[in-house]
């Protein structure tokens, strides 16, 4: 993950080594939250020769932690499991006394459930120690980073960004920031930098951890994405669904940035390596301006060449994994994000309108994920059929499509995208979309392969836009189960990595 100095003035480049130094105190505030006694043993390794120990603190190092982040959380060190409160409870506190304490003190609940709160035992009390009071020895240094960084950019706009980001780190009020950030038009440098995701708290799904990137416009990226965002209005009118259901996309605009990010740190940097983010996720800003879409070039062609190239190699036909690329990842990725805002915006059932994600219930992740999917390559083929991409690339597309599948389905059915990418495997191999060859490899059947996303995109958005908990449920439960042809196939393919592990030109540290 090379930061590329070339063509950045001497000036951009101290802004980005700002925005780096800010973006290592993040680091530090998220081994505190996520393990705190796995950043002891990582310390108290550091200088060790003994072999075994420095496997140990770079295994250490790609988790943050002593559990595996892409394996369940399963421990890699010793035998105690992960425990849910990691550094956000009190050890020990349970789900049960922190949910009868605030039925005792209910005037103690929006601190004790706020989601920049640390919550531990005073005595017989539960307090809420706010992150900017806990983690204030971090915070102020990043916050004058920020504010440094501000004094070397000459984009008025970011600069007005980052004091406000700088303030927020010390008040944990970032609503005024995260709306300055939306306003960013197009910017050539933009950081993520901030407590965003939740997914951390294992115990409540409440505390959010700290995360940072640095962000570099890709500029040829950037130009066709916005070539695609002219057409989204027109995806969404050529759905396959009544009028009344897709409601009209003209004049709304989603911002997005195709970025190379030469640094991340904290929740962005350990476990699993996302290619694309949208935040951020306070429903307010959401409701007020939306949300910012951003694809990680850079970290998008490193899974494509290190992960989903080699697994399309093992699975499918050779002339067709040949055919997948990273050109072709990118646009259904991009599609995906954009799909996620296409379709209905809410079910109408019996009862009224009632919002889709309480109608559907549980399976509603897998079920969103894979209308994203599929919409998506519902797009794409709208797109070419309407002359915006080449024809002559459906089958890179579509080639693509799957073996991108293949990556997700490693991953299991217990999380959203893998179930997801599961039913749309064992649905287009149903239809004949996706054949299983003699040799064990998948192919594609190119002529179905559009009719069968098509039809599949109906059943997804019908589901959403009718709110059928019971259809959603029985869709999945008949296909979202590993098929044992493709689990062994998926032997042959161990050795490709099912993750990337980035190397910065910067150097990575935590204390
Ligand atoms: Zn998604």
């Amino acid at each position: 993950m090379s930061f590329h100095s070339i063509g950045l003035t001497d000036r951009e480049q101290k802004l980005v080594e700002k925005l780096v130094d800010a973006s290592r105190y993040l680091e530090e505030i998220f081994w505190r939250q996520l393990d705190p006694d796995g950043l002891t043993l990582y310390q108290s390794l550091a200088g060790s020769k003994d072999r075994k120990d420095e496997a140990l603190r770079r295994y250490l190092w790609i988790n943050a932690s002593r559990f595996d982040l892409i394996d369940n959380n399963k421990p890699f060190v010793g035998t105690d499991p992960m425990p849910p409160t990691r550094g956000f409870y009190s050890k020990g506190l349970t789900r049960e006394q922190i949910e009868q304490y605030v039925k005792d003190h209910p005037e103690k609940k929006a601190e004790l459930y706020s989601t920049t709160t640390i919550v531990r035992w005073h005595g017989e009390q539960l307090e809420a120690v706010p992150y900017h009071v806990a983690y204030r020895s971090f915070l102020e240094p990043a916050a004058q980073d920020l504010r440094e960084a501000a004094t070397l950019s000459d984009d008025p706009a970011f600069a007005n960004f980052l004091r406000l980001r700088a303030d927020a780190l010390l008040t944990d009020d970032y609503y005024q920031s995260d709306l300055a950030w939306l306003d960013l038009k197009d910017p050539k440098f933009d950081v993520i930098f901030a407590p965003y995701e939740t997914y951390d708290d294992t115990l409540m799904g409440l505390k959010a951890s700290y995360g940072a990137a640095v962000l570099i416009r890709n500029a040829e990226e950037s130009q066709k994405l916005a070539v695609f965002q002219k057409y989204v209005a027109d995806v969404q009118d050529a759905l396959p669904l009544t009028a009344e259901d897709r409601p009209s996309k003209h004049g709304l605009q989603t911002p997005m940035e195709v970025m190379d990010a030469p640094y991340r740190t904290g929740d962005l940097r350990h476990g699993y390596q996302a290619v694309a983010d949208n935040l951020p996720n306070d429903p307010r800003v959401h409701e007020l301006k939306g949300s910012k879409k951003i694809f990680f070039k850079n970290f998008m062609d490193a899974r494509v060449n290190y992960v989903i190239l080699p697994l399309a190699k093992c699975m499918m036909r050779p002339e067709q994994a040949a055919k997948a690329s990273g050109e072709g990842y990118m646009l259904g990725t991009i599609m995906h994000e954009m799909a996620h805002g296409l379709g209905p915006a809410f079910a109408r059932t019996s009862s009224g309108k009632v919002n889709i994600r309480e109608a559907i219930g549980p399976i509603y992740s897998g079920l969103e994920e894979a209308k994203a999917d599929v919409v998506g390559m519902f797009g794409l083929k709208w797109l070419m059929d309407h002359e915006v991409l080449p024809k002559d690339k459906t089958q890179e597309y579509y080639a693509s499509y799957v073996a991108g599948i293949f990556r997700t389905v490693r991953f299991g059915i217990a999380e959203a995208h893998g179930k997801a990418e599961m039913m749309e495997f064992n649905y287009l191999c149903e239809r004949g979309a996706i054949k299983r060859e003699p040799s064990g490899r998948y192919a594609i059947d190119y002529a179905v392969m559009p009719i069968a996303l098509n039809d599949l995109a109906k059943v997804l958005l019908e589901i959403e836009a009718t709110g059928d908990r019971q259809r959603a449920e029985r869709w999945f439960k008949k296909y979202d189960v590993m098929p044992a042809d493709l689990q062994s196939a998926l032997k042959s393919a161990t050795s490709v990595p099912v993750d990337i592990d980035p190397v910065f030109s910067f150097k990575e540290t935590v204390r």
